[in-house]
């Protein structure tokens, strides 16, 4: 990203000027936000890390913090969109090689994200605050660049899957969790580290994946497992140049989950197609594709029958990756506005100064604290739910919930914060319209935002202990706040008679949410943050606006904590 110096000094212009060089000079622009600390920079990051139990992984994340944020590396973010990925079906000699060609920039994102353990560190580190620290790692990284984060996620997300299948976790986990990125289009045996997708989604179906029609031929068995061929098609793969997918299949006993190579054991290539890549509105430099599967071998992941339960475990850690995700996004967002504004000056003042912007500011700001709050208490949760029943039960609900918040909230925070950058964040030079095309994704894959709420339903309806737990957590916060309060009185009572709930789906889940993140608020940020956050958001006072906060507000204490430094 190049520094652009404004030469705010109109000496230099006139000695420019006297060889009638220049036209003008630049003044009033900001210079670029490079070159900051995205750890130290970041005061409701550090301040979160320390409180969900990972306060011992600080020093490394603010040397992460200062290699992200520096302009070299923030360049890579926009050169990997600027230059989408292309796809080969054929070499020139008419052979069928499925190959996508990504800019070096994806590859040097990958390289970073993997040797930082994004993709593994929980598992092959485990202690506590793992799930934080490494939520906090993927929360700058994301601020980086989100399309690279979608393989990352998936071969994250996949330990737990395949780690039912001892015999395919034997001999993939291993390459699966090695810090080493090798991108090339060769067998699994051939390489150090491997990467790994998903694909579930067909054309008659994505949400409901019973609809799945791809079919699954028993061949036998080898050293990894019961083997099948898979003949079919998926409507969306992403990331097309991972090593193996985790898959779903109609087998004999019913839909069922599948690990397939991309290339076989026997070192020729598994017969998954990619017919073309998708021309996608945002998340631009990861390559989603089509494929089709004429006879693809694959191992059997979990018993027949069982394929949504065992990929779901999958899924869960992917819709977590998503919270994480979006809340980077209004994190940069904000940063990114709150940078400029205190910049620019407009009628005589910076514009963080005047009432109305700081008013807009500190909306932005609220949002994306409460956001991360949220993200981190959620990864605790996860990370203590196999030992502790109350986290588990709590994690089971609070993870769609804040799946389908946060990712809600993002598109409308992008486009705020694009105009308080005026006309040049509507510029495509800008970071703003990465940030705002990027905005909407999240919410769309892994479980649209009505699949979402039906979840929460699910999981109440199946084990009412997640109500309790979701209740007892927000309770920790009771007479902290009286319209936190008032707020959770009337949610419990509308919460007792679930009859309606599917047309009740979005208000109860928009209200279940805002009582988790005002209560995370309320007991973990400085009191000007939770006061207003309970006050703009908890106060019905019908539609508003970014920036319509209530009086009486600390605005510029809110403004100040979250100025990126
Ligand atoms: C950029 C991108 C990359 C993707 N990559 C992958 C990938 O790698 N692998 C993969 O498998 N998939 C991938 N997907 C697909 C994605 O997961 C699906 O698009 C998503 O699950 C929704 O499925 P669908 O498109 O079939 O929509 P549908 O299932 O038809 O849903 C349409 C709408 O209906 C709503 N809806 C569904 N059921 C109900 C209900 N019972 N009540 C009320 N509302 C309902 C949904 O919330 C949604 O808003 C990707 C999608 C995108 C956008």
């Amino acid at each position: 990203m190049s520094q652009r110096v404004a030469p705010h000094d109109q000496t230099e212009h006139d000695a420019v000027d006297r060889y009638g060089a220049a036209t003008h000079a630049v003044f009033n622009q900001p210079r670029e936000l490079a070159d900051y600390n995205l750890f130290s920079g970041d005061a409701a990051l550090q301040d979160g890390v320390a409180r969900e139990g990972a306060g011992w992984a600080s020093n490394e994340l603010a040397t992460l913090g200062a290699r992200l944020g520096s302009a070299e590396t923030l360049e890579l973010g926009t050169l990997a969109n600027r230059n989408a990925p292309e796809l080969d079906t054929h070499d020139r000699y008419g052979n069928r090689v499925d190959l996508v060609r990504y800019h070096p920039s994806y590859h040097q994102l990958m390289r970073l994200a993997v040797e930082q353990g994004l993709h593994a560190s929980p598992w092959t580190e485990p202690r506590p605050g793992a799930h934080v620290a490494r939520a906090a790692r993927y929360y700058m990284q994301a601020q980086v660049e989100a399309g690279h984060g979608c393989p990352i996620t998936m071969t994250f997300a996949a330990t737990p899957s395949l780690a039912k299948e001892p015999d395919l976790a034997r001999h993939w986990l291993p390459k699966i969790h090695a810090r080493v990125y090798d991108p090339r289009n060769i067998p699994a045996a051939d390489k150090q580290g491997l990467t790994i997708g998903m694909a579930m989604t067909e054309k008659q179906g994505g949400s409901d994946v019973r609809a799945n029609a791809t079919r699954a031929i028993a061949l036998g068995r080898d050293a990894m497992g019961e083997t099948y061929e898979l003949v079919g098609h998926k409507f969306f793969v992403s990331a097309p140049m991972c090593d193996a997918f985790l898959t779903l299949a109609q087998a004999p006993g019913g839909l069922t989950c599948f690990l397939a190579p991309r290339w076989r054991p026997d070192g020729t290539k598994n017969p998954i197609q990619i017919v073309r890549l998708k021309r996608k509105m945002g998340n631009v430099s990861n390559a989603s594709s089509e494929t089709e599967w004429r006879g693809a071998l694959a191992w059997r992941v979990g018993p027949e029958g069982r394929g949504v339960a065992t990929i779901l475990e999958m899924v869960a850690a992917t819709r977590f990756d998503c919270m994480i995700g979006s809340s980077a996004g209004m994190r940069m967002a904000a940063a990114q506005a709150l940078d400029h504004c205190r910049q620019r000056r407009a009628f005589g003042a910076l514009l963080i100064e005047q009432p109305a912007m700081r008013a807009v500011l500190a909306d932005l700001a609220l949002e994306a604290e409460a956001a991360l709050a949220l993200t981190l208490r959620v990864a605790r949760a996860l990370e203590n739910r196999a030992a502790e029943p109350r986290e588990d039960a709590f994690a089971r609900i609070a993870a769609p919930l804040g799946k389908y918040w946060i990712c809600k909230r993002t598109p409308a925070h992008a486009y705020e914060a694009m105009e308080c950058l005026g006309g040049s964040g509507a510029m495509e030079d800008s970071p703003m319209p990465r940030l705002y095309r990027e905005a909407p994704i999240n919410a769309i894959w892994e479980g649209s935002g009505n699949v979402q709420c039906l979840d929460v339903l699910r999981a109440i309806s199946r084990a009412p202990q997640t109500l309790d737990a979701y209740f007892a957590e927000i309770d920790s916060a009771r007479g902290a706040d009286r319209a936190l309060d008032a707020h959770v009185a009337a949610l419990k009572e509308d919460m007792r008679d679930l009859g309606d709930f599917e047309s009740q789906a979005r208000d109860l889940c928009d209200r279940l949410a805002l009582a988790l993140q005002a209560s995370v608020m309320v007991r973990s940020a400085p009191t000007a943050s939770a006061d207003a956050f309970c006050a703009a958001r908890l106060e019905g006072r019908g539609a508003r606006n970014w920036g319509a906060l209530p009086k009486g507000l600390d605005l510029a204490a809110i403004v100040k904590r979250a100025l990126p430094r």
